[in-house]
């Protein structure tokens, strides 16, 4: 995976390669996906939902750039299997997911596989968590029509906030770095992508 999905196709942070050579991809799919963790592409989870493929997952870590001593935050949790690489890379990770079923299923993989510092809360995302805000890093796993304005909000001075962003009907996703100096939030576009739809309420 590492050698031939993620290094030529711009994966160059050490860090994160290492991150995702160390997590066990098998371990967040659905038993009968289990042979298939390691090939290039998404794959289905529970509930009409899809776990990235692994490149998606290395860049935008990547592009997130999560240091050390930085608290994370991750919109739409899904398997868990994107807040297990991050939780390698930064001091603690929230993942926000709205589907029940979903939420437990990936809080009991992250505690079975000793994932400490990942914690799953149910909800909508798309107003953040205020109580921990603000975030140097928020990754957003499904794609908005507009940027949630509390996201926005809940980054810190210096924060990167990944995002796909819907511009069209019928047309990949935007994936956006925004990032924020002081009161100035800009962003770049990164490249096109297909996430399953941020649902908010
Ligand atoms: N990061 C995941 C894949 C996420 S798929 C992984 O590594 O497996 C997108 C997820 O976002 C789905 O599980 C979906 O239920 C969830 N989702 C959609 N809208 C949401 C919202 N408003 N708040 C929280 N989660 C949301």
């Amino acid at each position: 995976m590492i050698a031939e999905q993620l290094r030529p196709h711009g994966v160059t942070d050490e860090r994160v390669l290492r991150a995702m050579a160390d997590v066990p991809r098998e371990e967040f799919l659905p038993p009968g996906l289990k042979s298939h963790a390691y090939e290039d592409r998404a794959l289905g989870i529970e509930c009409g939902q899809t776990i990235s493929q692994p490149l998606v997952v290395a860049l935008m870590t990547q592009a997130a750039a999560p240091q050390p001593d930085e608290v994370a935050l991750e919109v739409g949790a899904g398997s868990g299997y994107q807040g297990a690489v991050l939780s390698r890379l930064c001091r603690r990770v929230i993942t926000i997911e709205r589907e029940p079923a979903l939420a437990e299923r990936a809080a009991a993989t992250l505690k079975r596989l000793g994932y400490e510092n990942v914690e799953v809360a149910l909800g909508d995302g798309s107003v953040g968590w205020a109580r921990s805000a603000p975030f140097p890093v928020i990754l957003v796993a499904c794609a908005a029509r507009e940027v949630p304005p509390a996201l926005i909000d809940q980054l810190a001075d210096g924060g990167r906030l990944v995002i796909p962003v819907e511009t069209a009907a019928d047309q990949p996703q935007d994936l956006r770095l925004y990032t924020r100096a002081a009161e100035k939030v800009t962003y770049r576009s990164l490249f096109p992508v297909l996430f399953v739809p941020l649902r908010t309420g």
